[in-house]
């Protein structure tokens, strides 16, 4: 066969994972026009032109580029402030950050910092998470300690919740007679400074200048995005609550147009700032659709149902928290959500629902099964994320109304052993996140890191969903374990279905972007107990290798 006029690149790999069932391995991989042109052999891919071979990675695996279908761009934001949380944690230059074992660390650390405001005039921490302090709570009298005078705000891990000092408090204009659900109170009537969810953290996030509002599509928080999505072996990642602004659509397109960003964006229209105004976010979304291009898909609408587990933010079915903490906070009214999800299915928009309780992943599964009743619609693939406490009840509904799920993985790690001591106790923690389940039922699954609320990171993701591991070492539900290879699909092609992309990303498939990552060992060949461990060396975007990761 003749080539065209398009240059052909040939990759010659050690091993080539692909996920296509059809040719599960390759060891060449041709590339024209950014598209992969063929897989196979050597012989096989040189019919399509006797070009030279790329050796750059003979001696490494590559697979699909890997596919986080539930982070945010926020993980680029995060660190413009001072980073709070318990385990260490590394930034996109390299550098570890120490995690913070009591609050006192977390206030010395913040002391560090005072006086150099990193927002308008506050001091900003993120990261926090005060499950892992037991029933110690953080008020005003420890953020007093940092400063009296300069507002002092941190964000909690889940980001559903706040703490800030009283220079804070006073600058928001919060105080014992401000009356909105989720400001925490002393016995005597006075704020703690403790903020739950986004209601409540409002007059705060407005005092700072709305920051999170634009910064995720402000160059700087790309680089820094797409620096550690790409030191993770990610080629698309989604940005899964984006106010879709003008200004932000735009300069998010201009950017990731530019052929140095290494990723590809998935945003997803944040429906909780239009409430029950679904006409006008499909307009602004329709509208926004001109700007998209290959490295920037738009179209998703997000809705938020409850708030988190580890908060006590989560909307729970009986008998309830496993400590005896009050139910968790309805983020969009139950009463809404049905008109609210029946809009947006009628209008043939894919919705991705967050609902961590199980109480939540209920109400969204009536409002989809009232949808579709009245709107039958072939593959809506309205998916719903996190959705951890889902039983074989919930997945049996899911699986019959056609619904995708992204499950939590990370949180076996990173909040296992409190799910199993606090908020759901042994039987119901065995049963988080039940990926195992997920599949037997035939349901579409990814797994995610919900980034930056845990690390990005699909590889150690894949490791929670594979060994249940708790951060103490507890196997959480060792039944809802899944193969590595199970778990490495999860990680691409059931990502990119969850993102309706399967036909364009998720495996190295002749006609798909020619998105790879490059491996130094094979994940299939290694003990399952190591894939947390296996090293990302770089990834290839429309078939041209990005600079290799930083600090590594
Ligand atoms: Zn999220």
């Amino acid at each position: 066969m003749s080539s065209s006029a398009s240059p052909v690149t040939v990759y010659r790999a050690r091993k080539i994972i692909t996920m296509n069932p059809a040719q599960p391995e390759a060891s060449h991989v041709a590339v024209r026009d950014g598209r992969i042109l063929a897989v196979g052999t050597q012989a096989d891919v040189q019919a399509w032109g006797d070009v030279a071979i790329d050796e750059r990675y003979a001696d490494k695996v590559l697979m699909p580029g890997l596919v986080e279908g539930h982070c945010h761009l926020h993980e680029g934001v995060v660190w413009r402030y001072i980073y709070l949380g318990y385990y260490d944690r590394k930034g996109p230059d390299g550098k570890i950050w120490p995690g913070l074992k009591s609050i006192d660390a977390v206030v010395a650390r913040l002391a560090e910092y005072a006086g150099q405001a990193n927002e308008g005039d506050a001091l900003v921490g993120w990261g926090f998470d005060p499950i892992y302090f037991g029933t110690q709570r953080m008020s005003v009298h420890d953020l007093d300690k940092v400063s009296t005078a300069q507002p002092v705000v941190i964000m909690h891990a889940s980001m559903h919740l706040m703490n800030v000092n009283t220079a804070a408090l006073r600058k928001a204009g919060i105080d014992r007679f401000t009356d909105i659900e989720g400001i925490v109170k002393f016995d005597d009537g006075e704020p703690t400074g403790e903020l739950l969810e986004f209601a409540a953290m409002f007059p705060v996030t407005r005092m700072l200048g709305n920051p999170f509002r634009t910064l995720g599509q402000a160059p700087e928080s790309l680089d820094r995005f797409g620096k550690v999505a790409r030191n993770a072996g990610v080629t698309t990642a989604t940005d899964l609550v984006n106010e879709i602004t003008d200004d932000g659509i735009a300069s998010l397109s201009a950017i990731t147009a530019d052929p140095s960003f290494p990723v590809r964006i998935v945003p997803a229209a944040s429906g909780m700032l239009y409430g029950t105004r679904v006409e006008e976010c499909l307009t602004q979304v329709d509208k926004l659709k001109a700007l998209a291009h290959d490295k920037l898909h738009i179209g998703m609408v997000k809705l938020v149902v409850d708030g988190s587990i580890q908060g006590f933010t989560a909307r729970v079915r009986w008998p309830g928290y496993y400590n005896g903490a009050p139910n968790g906070i309805w983020v969009m009214s139950p009463d809404d959500l049905p008109a609210i999800v029946a809009g947006y299915h009628r209008a043939g928009a894919q919705l991705h629902i967050h609902t961590n309780g199980d109480e939540a992943t209920a109400a969204a599964l009536d409002a989809i099964e009232q949808a579709l009743i009245a709107h039958p619609r072939p593959d809506h693939r309205h998916t719903l994320q996190h959705c951890q406490m889902a039983d074989a009840a919930q997945f049996r509904k899911m699986a019959k109304l056609g619904v995708c799920v992204n499950l939590f993985a990370n949180h076996i790690f990173y909040w296992g052993d409190a799910h199993y001591g606090m908020t759901m106790g042994p039987d119901r923690a065995h049963r988080m996140d039940a990926c195992r389940s997920a599949l037997d039922h035939g349901l579409a699954l990814g797994v995610h890191s919900d980034a930056p609320i845990t690390p990005l990171g699909p590889l150690f993701t894949a490791w929670c969903a594979v060994n249940r591991r708790t951060a103490s070492g507890r196997v959480l539900g060792e039944s809802e374990r899944i193969s590595v290879a199970e778990a490495l699909y999860a990680i691409t092609m059931g990502a990119a279905y969850t993102l309706h992309m399967d036909d364009r990303i998720g495996s190295v498939e002749i006609g798909k972007y020619a998105d790879f990552c490059v491996l130094d060992r094979d994940p299939l060949a290694e003990p399952a107990e190591t894939l947390k461990d296996i090293q990302v060396l770089g990834t290839v975007l429309g078939g041209v290798p990005t600079d290799l990761p930083q600090g590594s």
